[in-house]
């Protein structure tokens, strides 16, 4: 293998960048990726950089600069296409990159309100321009703040805006706030806590549409009938990965890039990140994460698949099975809160330590004997003796007991 082709230059695909070099890949290493500026990191843009306190030089990904990688950029272009047959990559700008590996990590598209992408003063959150935009017009005097969606990016920018002292309403068609991540006992526990700061939550209820006057955004409709003034709205309702330049590609395109448990998608062709799916062995399911940690411990598992596949094509690896315990952080006011596994919302629930009432505990998720979750709000050091415990398939009735 002389030419390795990354396709997506953020958090997945410059860890597999790094983690070929690392691992002695000594041909030509192409970086391809739309965005123009710079790698950066995303976890900021809710929090940091929204309130202020961080500015775009304190984000930037280490590996991006670093020149003992010697990768070729291709920046501030897109991948319009793959051939697998010929082995290229197609870019916008009509040009053909050739390889001998591809790896896939273009990551995951904010999902729009359809009609409502042009109205000034309507935003969603993926890139740092979309941060840079939303805390221009909050400096600019924005007074009135709805989030729609109380999944991640609504919770975060809710915690945001209050922050910066800005009056928010969050809109939520689901019973709680992250109620299919967390579960409606633990949702609920994140919906008292955004009250408590202040934000007007309004739950089980849609959103019908969004409506602008002459100078922008002016209000938002609400399926129970209900008008919320806005002077801005930011839409948080999910993520579409981003696979449109591999239609017709061959590859299985399912909610993602469907590779094998390995990370494998075709031969040579690895994918990693928010557009890869793949069956975790551990948990027996097919899953696609949307996670930080996720994103870097997959991008450099994919690129030695991809070494590997590289050494010895014809072997299908199975000792290279990809099954980690997915985990994540939100920080929301000043609570820190952590998932490690992987939770369904009809999972059996036990709080371990610490109290609900003292916003400071831990829960366990359970299914059939099993745990398959811990959360903790504040208490950091627990979910990560939990998330090895799961991995080696702690019990239920163990943990209990423990
Ligand atoms: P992405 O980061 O989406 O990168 C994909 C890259 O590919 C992008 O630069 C994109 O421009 C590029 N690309 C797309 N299509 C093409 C194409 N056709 N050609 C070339 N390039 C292309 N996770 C946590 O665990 N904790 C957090 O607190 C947290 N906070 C977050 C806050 C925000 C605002 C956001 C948006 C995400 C947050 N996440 C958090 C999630 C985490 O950042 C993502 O899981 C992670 O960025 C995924 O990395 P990725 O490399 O797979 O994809
Ligand atoms: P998300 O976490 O999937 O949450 C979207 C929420 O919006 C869900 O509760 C969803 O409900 C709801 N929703 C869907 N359609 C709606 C509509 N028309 N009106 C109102 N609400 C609607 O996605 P996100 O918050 O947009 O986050 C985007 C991405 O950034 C995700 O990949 C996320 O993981 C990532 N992110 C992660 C973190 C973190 O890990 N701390 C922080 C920020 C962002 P349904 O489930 O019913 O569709």
């Amino acid at each position: 293998m002389d030419r390795v082709v990354v396709v997506g230059a953020s958090l997945a695909g410059m860890r597999a960048a790094e983690t070929l070099r690392a691992e002695g890949f000594a041909g030509t290493l192409t970086v391809v990726g739309e965005e123009a500026g710079p790698p950066y990191d995303r976890p900021p843009l809710s929090k940091q950089v929204l309130t202020g306190q961080w500015d775009a030089d304190r984000i930037a990904l280490p590996s991006g600069a670093k020149p003992e990688l010697e990768l070729t950029w291709e920046r501030g272009v897109a991948a319009i296409g793959l051939d697998l047959a010929a082995g290229h990559v197609s870019l916008a700008d009509g040009r053909a990159v050739p390889f001998d590996g591809l790896v896939i990590a273009t990551g995951a598209a904010a999902r729009w309100i359809p009609g409502t992408r042009a109205i000034p003063g309507v935003f969603t959150l993926r890139t740092l321009d979309d941060a840079l935009a939303i805390r221009a017009a909050l400096g600019a005097g924005v007074q009135r703040v709805v989030v729609v969606g109380a999944g991640f990016i609504g919770a975060e920018v809710a915690a945001s805006c209050r922050a910066r002292g800005v009056a928010v309403t969050m809109v939520e068609p689901l019973p709680q706030p992250l109620s299919r991540v967390l579960g409606d006992v633990i949702g609920r526990v994140v919906a008292e806590v955004h009250v408590e700061h202040g934000v007007d939550l309004r739950l089980g209820v849609g959103v019908e549409a969004i409506e602008a006057g002459d100078h922008g955004v002016e209000r938002v409709r609400l399926s129970d009938g209900n008008v919320i003034a806005a002077d801005l709205v930011v839409v948080g309702i999910g993520v579409i990965p981003n696979t449109g330049w591999l239609e017709g590609s061959g590859l299985t395109l399912d909610d993602g890039v469907l590779c094998d448990e390995t990370t494998l998608a075709a031969p040579g062709v690895v994918a990693a990140g928010d557009v890869a799916r793949w069956p975790n062995p551990l948990f027996g399911e097919v899953m696609r994460v949307e996670h930080w940690e996720h994103a870097i411990d997959m991008g450099a598992h994919a690129a030695r698949r991809l070494l590997a596949w590289a050494a010895s094509p014809s072997d299908p690896a199975l000792d290279m099975a990809y099954g980690p315990v997915p985990w994540f952080w939100s920080d929301q006011y000043d609570r820190k809160l952590q998932l490690a596994g992987r939770v369904r919302p009809d999972d059996e629930l036990a709080v371990v330590a610490g109290s609900i009432e003292d916003r400071r505990f831990t829960a366990l998720y359970g299914r059939n004997g099993r745990v398959v979750g811990a959360f903790a709000m504040n208490m950091p050091a627990r979910v990560v003796k939990y998330r090895q415990a799961i991995a080696a398939g702690l019990t239920w009735d163990d943990a209990l007991q423990g």
